[in-house]
């Protein structure tokens, strides 16, 4: 008993059995889709990284006699044997539940559990940009004052889903790499397939290239079709920060993001001369970032242009941040 309040028994030492009861949030995307408009598209982008939860080191049963290792398995997906068959002592000791307690991605249901859930507008767009707001694995959380702006680091393999809502085909970007400014960096581009249910092989690749410690814009040509969804990878080099204050920031860092948009249309940065060679590598800089005349980059195929970066919040942070890759 807890504050007078019945929730179970325990029936021998540190063995408890306990009724539980469940609610529509354990599972977001039936609760989702049960109150949402009919059209909305919900997609769960499952996790993928082993992970050992506690959950999963209980058992439950369901009314029938299925038996589970979580709550959130209210319909028995995990596959564990019914207690009609066989006994909890069996229970315990199958492979199954050994496999799921080691690691509970083994199960989908925990998968998705623990992935991220993503509802997506379905009506039709205007003819404007359509902004990149999923962002799906790779990224760190957003931080509101960077750059006065707000952006989020990615950890060098990040990407977004979007569903096309008009054809598209202008990818845009503003960025900022601290990174070599002849660093290659790479957008992919995969389709959704409705049969498979998965993400395919990559359909279109570009490579563009920023400027060091710059935040710098691109237009990238990606062609999307209306009404199909997209996996749109942003792939980086990455360095893990040096903070010389002491700090234990150990995350690896590749781009920050500050703005993803497609739309339709023609590039608005500044036309490219098709023969204009690739960027000299430059010396890594370590010194703290400066300000620099606005500079326009023309990379084929797509458009770029960098402006320094305004001193202030990006600047500290850069400092303590910026080490050779
Ligand atoms: S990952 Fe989720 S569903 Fe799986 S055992 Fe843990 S809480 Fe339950």
């Amino acid at each position: 008993m807890i504050d007078e309040r019945f929730w179970g028994y325990m029936f021998a030492p540190n063995c408890f059995i306990r009724f539980k009861t469940f609610g529509l949030w354990t599972k977001e995307e039936s609760f989702m889709k049960t109150f949402l408009p009919k059209e909305a598209l919900v997609y769960v982008e499952e996790r993928e990284e082993a992970l050992d939860c506690s959950m999963a080191h209980n058992v439950s049963m369901l009314a029938d006699g299925q038996l589970s290792l979580c709550c959130l398995d209210y319909e028995g997906e995990m596959g564990l044997p019914n207690l009609r068959d066989t006994s909890v002592v069996e229970l315990l000791r199958s492979p199954q539940r050994t496999a799921i307690a080691k690691d509970s991605m083994k199960a989908e249901v925990c998968r998705r559990c623990q992935g991220n859930l993503f509802v997506f507008d379905t009506e039709a767009a205007s003819g404007a940009a359509v902004a990149l707001d999923k962002f799906g694995r790779g990224w760190h959380p957003f931080e509101p004052d960077m750059n006065g702006i707000g952006g989020r680091w990615s950890n060098g393999e990040a990407w977004t889903y979007l569903l096309a809502r008009q054809d598209n085909n202008l990818l845009a970007l503003r960025f900022l790499s601290v990174h070599d400014s002849a660093s290659p960096l790479t957008v992919q581009l995969r389709e959704y397939d409705e049969a498979s249910k998965q993400f395919g092989i990559v359909l279109q690749e570009q490579t563009f290239f920023g400027t060091q410690n710059q935040v710098t814009e691109v237009e990238l040509p990606l062609h999307l079709r209306t009404g199909k969804m997209y996996r749109i990878d942003l792939l980086s080099p990455t360095f893990t920060p040096g903070e010389p204050d002491g700090g234990g920031d150990q995350r690896k860092l590749g781009l920050v993001l500050f703005d993803a948009t497609m739309r339709h249309g023609e590039s608005t940065l500044p036309a490219l001369p098709a023969e204009l060679p690739p960027p000299e590598r430059e010396p890594i800089q370590e010194a703290p970032v400066e300000m620099a005349e606005e500079t326009a980059v023309a990379l084929a195929p797509a458009a770029a242009v960098a402006t320094p970066v305004a001193l202030g919040t990006i600047q500290r942070w850069l400092n303590r941040l910026v080490r050779r890759p």
